[in-house]
């Protein structure tokens, strides 16, 4: 199959469009277009890759993991974007799109963040080139990321407490909007996931394929063939879909998304969009949405802040429908123990977001032998979590 693609209104198949405001029209188009030159000049991509190299600390290793391969029977590689500066892989966005809003002469960012990570690695790259950084978050979200919090002030960010609805990342998403709107002249909005409105779920979803583009020339380097399967956690989808995306042509290898199962499927405290059937417009996009029987947007519920999201990145509903991608999801209780197996098999605390993917390997390693070969993508470290972690354990385990 052919890598998806999106129309020049960004359709992935039915999905996808730019479902905003007047207002926003005509900046969205104007930043499609800017990109669109970015991306083919080499002098664009050579400064990107400059700081990728430099600064964020590119190639990150791609790991065998040898005493998670023992003891799962088969043969795993971790992708390390745990390494990254700042701890994550959003910081491979936040770089591109700082460039490209230097190179349109803007002087102030915005951004919305949930756990507050994106927050981070945007208030990182305004510090580096002296931007002014504002940061929406919903105050629920401030109070539980509260060392976040402090890494943005002290990165020189202002940090914008949401204080409406459930106070989380869908209330900071619709003050970052609205921000823009009226500072469209100054203002570039940075968007941390491959969401929104075109040219977002394109433009995120390239700057992060320097992730899968990276991993398999390593993996033919060390193995001289294809993995079997790729799996990686997916939140709004932009860290599986730069891994997924220098793949889809390889027909033979398997793309596995796993979403944020939560307390289960059933009581409906979880944000697994693909474990509903339901498809609708959220905050830019048409793609698989979470709605209760009224078709409002269902509250979600998961132990990771990255993955606890209503909506899913349109380019994944295509690959879904097309059957090119297989999405599952594993519960708060099954990622809580991906975290402490990686931790203890191999030396490396992975972000609870992370543990989504390395808890599906453990939950189904029976499907592979010893002959295959897998990369699972360890997004982010772990440190962020590690009080949540103590308090989830101190009410679950006793
Ligand atoms: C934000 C985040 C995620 C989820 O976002 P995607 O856009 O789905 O990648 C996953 N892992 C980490 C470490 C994150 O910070």
């Amino acid at each position: 199959m052919k890598p998806t693609q999106p129309d020049s209104q960004g359709h992935f198949g039915d999905y996808g469009g730019m479902f905003v405001p007047e207002t926003l029209m005509e900046p969205l188009n104007e930043l499609t277009r800017i990109y669109k030159e970015a991306r083919k000049d080499p002098e664009f991509k050579k400064e990107l890759q400059y700081y990728l190299r430099e600064y964020v600390g590119r190639p990150t290793p791609l790991y065998f993991a040898e005493r998670m391969s023992a003891e799962l029977g088969t043969k795993i590689y971790l992708k390390r974007e745990d390494l990254c500066h700042t701890g994550a892989h959003k910081i491979n966005n936040s770089m591109g799109q700082i460039l490209l809003a230097k190179r349109m002469g803007k002087k102030r960012i915005i951004a919305e963040t949930g756990a507050g990570q994106h927050g981070v690695a945007t208030a990182t790259v305004c510090a580096m080139f002296g931007m002014e950084c504002v940061v929406y978050m919903g105050k629920v979200d401030m109070e539980r990321q509260a060392l976040n919090v402090f890494r943005m002030e002290s990165l020189g960010a202002k940090v914008v407490p949401v204080t409406v609805g459930q106070q989380t990342l869908k209330e900071a998403v619709n003050e970052a909007m609205r921000d823009w709107v009226t500072h469209i002249r100054s203002t570039h909005y940075i968007l941390g996931s491959a969401l929104g409105s075109h040219p977002y779920p394109m433009m995120v979803r390239d700057f992060q394929s320097v992730i899968g583009t990276e991993a398999r020339k390593q993996i033919l380097k060390a193995e001289g063939r294809l993995p079997t399967a790729i799996v990686a956690c997916v939140g709004g989808g932009s860290n599986s879909i730069g891994l997924f995306h220098p793949f889809i042509k390889d027909e033979g290898v398997r793309m596995i998304g796993v979403e944020a199962g939560g307390f289960g499927i059933e009581g409906g405290m979880h944000a697994a969009r693909f474990a509903q059937d339901k498809i609708g417009i959220l905050q830019g996009t048409k793609t698989y949405v979470l709605q209760d029987d009224d078709g409002q947007i269902a509250l979600t519920h998961s132990i990771s802040a990255g993955l606890d999201y209503a909506a899913v990145g349109p380019e994944h509903s295509l690959l879904r429908d097309l059957g090119r991608a297989e999405y599952s999801y594993v519960t708060d209780e099954q990622a809580v123990n991906g975290f402490d197996k990686l931790s203890q098999w191999e030396g490396i605390l992975p972000a609870l977001e992370s543990s989504h993917a390395i808890a599906w390997m453990i939950e189904n390693s029976a499907q592979f032998t010893e002959s295959d070969l897998v990369i699972v993508n360890v997004s982010g470290r772990g440190d962020k979590d590690v009080m949540q972690l103590a308090e989830w354990k101190r009410k679950n385990q006793g």
